[in-house]
C-alpha cells in the first residue's frame, strides 16, 4: 500500500506566560523525540486526554510499549493553564439535550473520583481541595435560576446564598446572589498536569517539546517530529483542537479561547479583604461572566473574555488589553486590589460541540481519537482517556456504554459561515452580560 502522509498545518503556541505553570519549579530537561522509536501504542498530546489514555494503556497492557508525546511540555497547554475547576457535574442555562446533560454528570463524576485517586496514591502536590464551586450573578438572576433549576433536574443538592452569603465567603458585594454546590475540587492545574505525567506508570515513554509534523500510514504508524520518527502498531490522538491540523475530525468542535490572569500572592492586609474561608471559586451564571478564585498560596485568578479562535493564536496586542479588562474585574469586585501585580496573563482554547456531543473512537483502523468538549472537560477527559484505553483493550464497562450512547459531536458550518455565526452571539453574551464580567 502506498504511504499516506497527513502533515500538521499548524502547531500549538500557547504564547510566553502560563502563571500556573511560571509560578512552579522550571522542570527538569525534556526528553525528547530523537533517532528512530518503535513502540506499541503511540499518543499524541500530553493534555489531560493523553496523559489519563496512556495512563490507563499501560496499566492494562503492561508488556506493550507506549510513547505519549507533546508539542511542548506537560502542564504548559490548555490543561494546565484552564481555572482549575475539576466538576463532577455542572448547570449552565438552556441545558437543551437534559438526557445528554445526565450521562455526562455520571461521566464527569467518575473522572473526579479517578483524578482524586491518582493525585492521592501518587502524593501529587497540586493543591487539590474538595471546596466546592459558588455559581454567582451580580445581576443576571435569569441565568442564575437557570443553573440552580438545572441542578434540580439533575437532582444535584445546592444552597441559596444572598448578597451577605456570598459576601462572607468572598468579601466583596459585588454578587447579588450565589448558588452553593459541593463535590467538585480546586486545583493548580498545571502542578497537576505535571505531577500527572511524572507519575506514568514504567511502560510509558514521555517525550515532549517534540510536535508531530506529519503522520504517516504504511500498515502501522510513523509519526515525524523535528529529530526523529516514532512507529508505532496504534496511535491515539489527544490533540484537542489541534486534531483537525493533522486532518482528522474537521469541523466538529468551536474553538473558542479564553484567557485568565493570575496575581502574585496576597500581603496579610489585602488576603483579609477576601472573605473568610482562606479559599474560594466562583463559577458565573452569565456565560460573558468572570470565574474567579482565591487559590490557598493567596492569588486571585481571573478568567473571562471569549474569543473565536480558528487561527488559535495570542498575539501580544490582545494580551495586553485582556489583562487590562482582568485587572478592571479584580477592580470592581475588590476596589482596593486593582492594581495588584500578575504573575501571568494567558489564552487557551476550549473547543464546542453544536450537540454536547462525543468525540471519542476509532476514526480508522489503528488510529483513534479522544476530544473533551463543552461542559467539565477536565473531568471528562480524564475519564474519557481511561474508557478510550480499555476500549481498545477490548475491556467493557457499563461507564463504556455509556460514553459510547453519546451523539457524536453534529459537523459544523466552515468559515465564514460558522465564524460570523460564533461572533455574532459572543457579541450578544457580551452586551447582555457586561456587568457581568
Ligand atoms: C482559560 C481557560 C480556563 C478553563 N477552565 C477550565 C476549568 O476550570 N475546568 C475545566 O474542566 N476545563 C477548563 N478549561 C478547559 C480545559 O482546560 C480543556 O478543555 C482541556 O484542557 C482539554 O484537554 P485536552 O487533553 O483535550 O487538550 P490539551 O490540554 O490542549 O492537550 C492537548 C495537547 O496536545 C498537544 N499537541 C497538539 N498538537 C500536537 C502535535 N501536532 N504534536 C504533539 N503534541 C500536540 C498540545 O501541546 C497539548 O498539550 C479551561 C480552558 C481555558 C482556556
Amino acid at each position: 500500500m502506498a504511504p499516506r502522509m497527513m502533515g500538521a498545518r499548524k502547531l500549538p503556541d500557547d504564547g510566553p506566560r502560563n502563571g500556573w505553570f511560571e509560578t512552579l519549579p522550571p522542570p527538569p530537561p525534556a526528553r525528547r523525540v530523537e533517532g528512530r522509536i518503535r513502540v506499541d501504542f503511540a499518543v499524541v498530546g500530553a493534555g489531560i486526554c493523553g496523559c489519563s489514555t496512556a495512563r490507563r494503556l499501560a496499566e492494562l497492557r503492561p508488556d506493550d510499549s507506549v510513547a505519549l508525546i507533546e508539542a511542548g511540555r506537560a502542564g504548559y497547554g490548555t490543561s494546565g493553564r484552564n481555572a482549575g475547576f475539576m466538576l463532577d457535574n455542572h448547570s449552565h442555562g438552556g441545558m437543551r439535550h437534559m438526557e445528554a446533560a445526565r450521562k455526562n454528570v455520571r461521566l464527569s463524576t467518575a473522572g473526579t473520583d479517578w483524578l482524586r485517586r491518582i493525585v492521592r496514591e501518587h502524593q501529587i502536590q497540586c493543591r487539590w481541595s474538595d471546596w466546592g464551586r459558588i455559581y454567582v450573578a451580580a445581576g443576571a438572576e435569569a441565568e442564575l435560576r437557570n443553573v440552580s433549576d438545572g441542578f434540580d433536574s439533575l437532582g444535584v443538592p445546592w444552597r441559596d446564598l444572598d448578597r451577605d452569603g456570598v459576601e462572607a465567603v468572598t468579601g466583596s458585594r459585588y454578587y447579588g446572589r450565589g448558588v452553593r454546590v459541593d463535590g467538585s475540587a480546586l486545583v493548580q492545574p498545571s502542578a497537576m498536569m505535571r505531577g500527572l505525567a511524572a507519575t506514568l506508570p514504567a511502560n510509558v515513554a514521555l517525550y515532549e517539546e517534540s510536535p508531530v509534523l506529519e503522520m504517516g500510514t504504511t500498515g502501522g504508524f510513523r509519526l515525524v517530529c523535528p529529530d526523529g520518527t516514532v512507529e508505532a502498531r496504534q496511535v491515539v490522538l489527544c490533540t484537542h483542537v489541534f486534531t483537525e491540523e493533522i486532518g482528522v475530525l474537521k469541523h466538529r468542535a468551536v474553538p473558542l479561547a479564553s484567557f485568565a490572569s493570575l496575581t502574585e500572592p496576597l500581603t496579610d492586609a489585602q488576603a483579609a479583604m477576601l472573605g473568610g474561608e482562606g479559599e474560594f471559586g466562583l463559577l458565573p451564571a452569565h456565560s460573558n461572566g468572570s470565574t474567579v478564585r482565591l487559590t490557598q498560596d493567596r492569588r486571585i485568578l481571573m478568567r473571562n473574555t471569549l474569543f473565536y479562535a480558528r487561527e488559535k493564536r495570542f498575539p501580544p496586542a490582545l494580551m495586553e488589553r485582556v489583562a487590562d479588562i482582568h485587572r478592571r474585574s479584580i477592580a470592581a469586585r475588590w476596589p482596593d486590589l486593582g492594581d495588584t501585580g500578575f504573575a501571568g496573563t494567558w489564552g487557551g482554547i476550549l473547543g464546542f460541540t453544536r450537540n454536547e456531543g462525543a468525540i471519542f473512537g476509532p476514526v480508522r483502523e489503528g488510529l483513534w481519537a479522544l476530544m473533551s468538549c463543552d461542559v467539565a472537560p477536565m473531568t471528562k477527559g480524564a475519564i474519557g482517556g481511561k474508557l478510550l484505553a480499555e476500549h481498545i483493550c477490548g475491556e467493557d464497562s457499563e461507564l463504556l456504554q455509556v460514553v459510547l450512547s453519546l451523539p457524536r459531536a453534529a459537523l459544523l458550518p466552515p468559515d465564514p459561515i460558522l465564524r460570523f455565526v460564533v461572533n455574532r452571539r459572543v457579541g450578544r453574551l457580551a452586551a447582555t452580560g457586561a456587568a457581568e464580567r
